[in-house]
């Protein structure tokens, strides 16, 4: 059945028609000399997007995937660990480390509000805080719309010698990640949102002090063992059987983000923040981030005398827009619209003029 329906949040993004006939085409070896071709210049396309020469592994997982690997191969059980909470990932990451042992301390802003890198400094400058191993981030906080102040935090961090790690799942291919510029040690993120593919594949950019701790890590681990990953990165192949067809559709994604270039992808990506913050205020919808906080990738609205479930069944309905709801304590409170990956911004003057339509109903 043909599918009208807009997708207006943040993961699964919309996905370009010639993305989807790489998908549609007949699967090949993943030892063949042909994907040894396509893996070269999709690994060549991820450093440039991830702006770093660290390696950028390729797993078959989602993002959460990717975050999992990036705890369980740099660290160990017992290991202290900084995490920052304000929102539902930031939850998953303080969950996934103490998962697994790690001795887990919170740095909270409330969901809506920043993580103030001051805290971050504060708690690291500590005299006892020395054997704090690593730091842990997320980047864009999806579940309310905001954006940390990861260069900050990562400075606090730098200055102290701990890991970062960074969940990057929102902010990659839409907002400034420089991960060389910054020394993000592992940044992991998905194929769902940024990237302009379907959800499947999970990336995790890891750097030489990452590496070093590797070699000492004590997790369990195998089929997420980025080192086999690494060693078999090199032959351009991956240790395990992966959708062959996800990677002739990220070789198609990154020639078409190449080809727009990074700072246009990010001037896009801010534009339509703006616009979408812009025609929230106009509408009289308060927004649930502050400005100067807001995420790129994704706008959180909390109307007052307007159900946020309502107005998400009606756009549905009537105008075939898909809008993300409130995830854990903002059920029904707010409602978030994605502006990630491929969307233009006819798509945000669509998605505007529903709502206005929406509200009159
Ligand atoms: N981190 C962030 C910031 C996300 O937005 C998401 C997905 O929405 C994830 C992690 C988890 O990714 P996945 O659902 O692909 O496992």
């Amino acid at each position: 059945m043909d599918n009208k329906l807009m997708l207006m949040i943040p993961g699964p993004t919309p996905v370009p028609e010639s993305v989807l006939l790489a998908l549609a085409k007949h699967p090949i070896g993943h030892r063949s000399g042909e994907f040894g071709t396509i893996m070269a210049e999709v690994t060549a396309g991820l450093k440039w997007l991830h702006q770093t020469e660290n390696d950028v592994l390729i797993l078959t997982a989602s993002g959460t995937g990717a975050m999992e690997a990036g705890i369980i191969n740099f660290l160990s059980p017992g290991d202290r660990v900084l995490v920052g909470t304000n929102g539902k990932f930031g939850d998953r990451w303080a969950q996934l480390a103490e998962g697994f042992g790690l001795n887990v301390e919170r740095v909270t802003a409330e969901w809506g509000k920043a993580l103030d890198p001051e805290d971050f400094r504060t708690r690291l400058e500590a005299d006892t805080a020395k054997d704090i191993k690593a730091v842990i981030v997320t980047h864009s906080e999806t579940s309310t719309g905001v954006l940390n102040d990861l260069e900050t935090i990562n400075r606090h961090v730098k200055a102290h010698g701990a890991l970062i790690i960074v969940d990057a799942v929102t902010s990659l291919g839409a907002t400034n990640v420089p991960i060389d510029e910054w020394g993000l040690d592992v940044v992991a993120s998905g194929s769902q949102k940024g990237f302009m593919l379907p959800p499947g594949l999970g990336f995790v950019a890891v750097g030489p002090k990452a590496w070093e701790a590797y070699a000492t890590a004590k997790i369990p681990r195998f089929y997420l063992d980025l080192g086999k990953y690494r060693k078999d990165a090199a032959k351009n192949t991956t240790p395990f059987t992966p959708p062959v067809n996800m990677f002739f559709a990220l070789q198609v994604a990154l020639k078409m983000m190449q080809a727009e270039g990074l700072e246009n992808i990010f001037a896009r990506h801010h534009r339509q923040m703006n616009a979408t913050r812009a025609a929230m205020k106009a509408l009289g919808l308060p927004l649930f981030a502050a400005d100067g906080t807001s995420s790129p990738a994704i706008t959180a609205v909390a109307p007052v005398g307007v159900e946020s479930e309502k107005i998400r069944s009606v756009m549905k309905k009537k105008f075939d827009i898909a809008l993300a709801g409130g995830q854990d304590d903002l059920k029904g409170k707010i409602f978030r619209v994605g502006h990630l990956g491929f969307v233009c911004d006819r798509d945000i003057l669509t998605a505007v003029g529903a709502l206005e339509a929406t509200l009159i109903e």
